[in-house]
């Protein structure tokens, strides 16, 4: 051991009184750069000590080391990416991109206080579902709404008020388990009600229903099967026969309508669902949908239906613990905001621009790449298709182009070098190609993905 070297080991006072840590500390934290020091001045002394030779030219050594500690430890966690996979509603992605307005309206109230709770024609206490309730009345027809976390909190707040001790009748076929965690026989008894299962998994009849309702009976339900289709020899009932026979025995109709759409969707080649207005006029009770799937908005559960029944949804307890935020009651007005004028919505919700987008303004984006690219030899654009995601449209694609990069080693290495950019560009692989689809990225992003691309073929 060289006692000489652990004597010259740099003192921690020192090392923060050099003029490039004084600089670190004054930019990042003092605090975080004086951890850091100390840590490298420990691990260097560890080293002597175990007979190794002193690093040469310590001070430097250990500002490249501190600067790189420090500006990990500061750098954020949840940070953009460039979506080139093409999936619309990319739940891992953060699902929907928000509307311009939004980011307004979240800043005219995240520095200021608001009257999230506050009714100012009376100056007492208001609630804050009131700032989306009239505009989701009008935009679906209900006689009242709310808003909760999300669409699985939603439905558990629908079961709850109506179903809590009670048995909830739900067709086999509809037994859904959405990604993640959410399964309705699960959410069933979170919230205290009973299942009962009726029909078969392909062929449900509304004898099934009618079987399976009794005295104890506190609500039909009905489940979108969102992300899987039951096909062949099959058959559900229409909501408007189960309506008709709730009514007949004095029971609430509640449909979980997964994604939920406000506007049709098939002119831009997508299979028939139905929308919120359409089940609200159909007579459905309680209806639940997402916020951030179709929608285009931010995460959210949204409820609307009979006055009757959203006034008990609104004063069940559980609501506490399932409200939202001033911020995504902003973010949630602003995205309804732009379905006052559906045709105006389709080109500034991104969601839905993304999915009305003709694939000839998708070739056009992804030949701009193309041209900034240096070795024009790897990439070529080609037709591809696009997937809706968010366990949307099973089914459905819509016919897109990307750009097909041939990488010089392994398709995958190249996928991974684009996910380490600094904005990672996350793309897809297909037969030992990688994929960019241009549906997904956006105008301003264009500039971005050439150097992206560029750099990593470098590499
Ligand atoms: C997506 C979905 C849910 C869950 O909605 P979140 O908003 O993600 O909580 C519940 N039910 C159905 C049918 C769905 O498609």
């Amino acid at each position: 051991m060289d006692k000489n070297a652990l004597r010259n080991l740099p003192k921690v006072d020192d090392v923060m009184n050099r003029e490039a840590f004084r600089k670190l500390a004054l930019s990042t934290s003092f605090d975080l750069v004086l951890i850091e020091v100390q840590r490298g001045i420990q691990n260097e002394r560890k080293r002597i000590l175990s007979g190794e030779p002193p690093v040469a030219d310590m001070v430097t050594v250990l500002y490249r080391e501190v600067e790189k500690a420090v500006s990990r430890t500061m750098a954020y966690g949840l940070r953009p990416v460039i979506n080139a996979t093409g999936i619309i509603i990319h739940t891992n992605l953060g699902r929907s991109v928000l509307v311009e307005e939004a980011g307004r309206a979240l800043e005219r109230v995240n520095g200021r206080y608001s009257n999230l709770e506050f009714d100012l024609s009376t100056g007492k206490r208001g609630l804050r579902y009131t700032h989306v309730e009239e505009i989701l009345m009008r935009l679906t027809g209900a006689e009242g709404a709310l808003v909760v976390n999300n669409n699985a909190a939603a439905v558990m707040l629908m079961l709850s008020t109506v179903a809590d001790g009670r048995e909830v009748v739900v067709s086999r076929g509809e037994l859904v388990e959405i990604g993640g965690s959410f399964r309705v026989p699960e959410v069933m008894k979170i919230s205290g009600g009973t299942l009962v299962e009726v029909g078969t998994t392909n062929k449900t009849h509304l004898k099934d229903y009618a079987g399976g309702i009794g005295p104890g009976t506190g609500a039909i339900l009905k489940v979108h099967t969102s992300n899987y289709r039951v096909m062949g020899f099959t058959k559900s009932v229409p909501v408007e026969d189960l309506i008709a026979l709730g009514r007949e025995r004095d029971i609430p109709v509640i449909e979980d309508l997964g994604s939920g759409t406000l506007l049709d969707l098939t002119p831009y080649g997508l299979s028939k669902e139905p929308t919120v207005l359409e089940q609200v006029a159909k007579g459905v009770d309680l209806i639940s949908f997402s916020g951030d799937k179709l929608l285009g908005g931010p995460q959210a559960g949204i409820i609307v239906g009979k006055k009757k029944y959203i006034d008990q949804v609104k004063s069940n307890q559980l609501l506490r613990a399932l409200r939202v935020d001033k911020m995504t009651i902003a973010a949630l007005e602003a995205t309804l905001r732009a379905y006052l004028d559906p045709e105006g919505a389709k080109k500034r919700v991104p969601t839905l621009r993304m999915i009305t987008m003709s694939p000839d303004e998708i070739k056009l984006k992804a030949e701009a790449v193309c041209r900034g690219i240096t070795l024009k030899e790897r990439v070529a654009v080609v037709e591809d298709v696009s997937q809706i995601g968010g366990g949307t449209y099973p089914l459905d694609t819509l016919p897109t182009w990307v750009l097909q990069i041939t990488p010089f080693k392994g398709a995958q290495g190249f996928a991974d070098g684009l996910r380490n950019l600094e904005v990672p560009i996350i793309a897809r692989i297909k037969e030992e190609k990688v994929h960019l689809d241009c549906r997904t990225i956006f105008e301003e992003e264009l500039e971005a993905v050439i150097q992206g691309i560029n750099s990593v073929m470098e590499d």
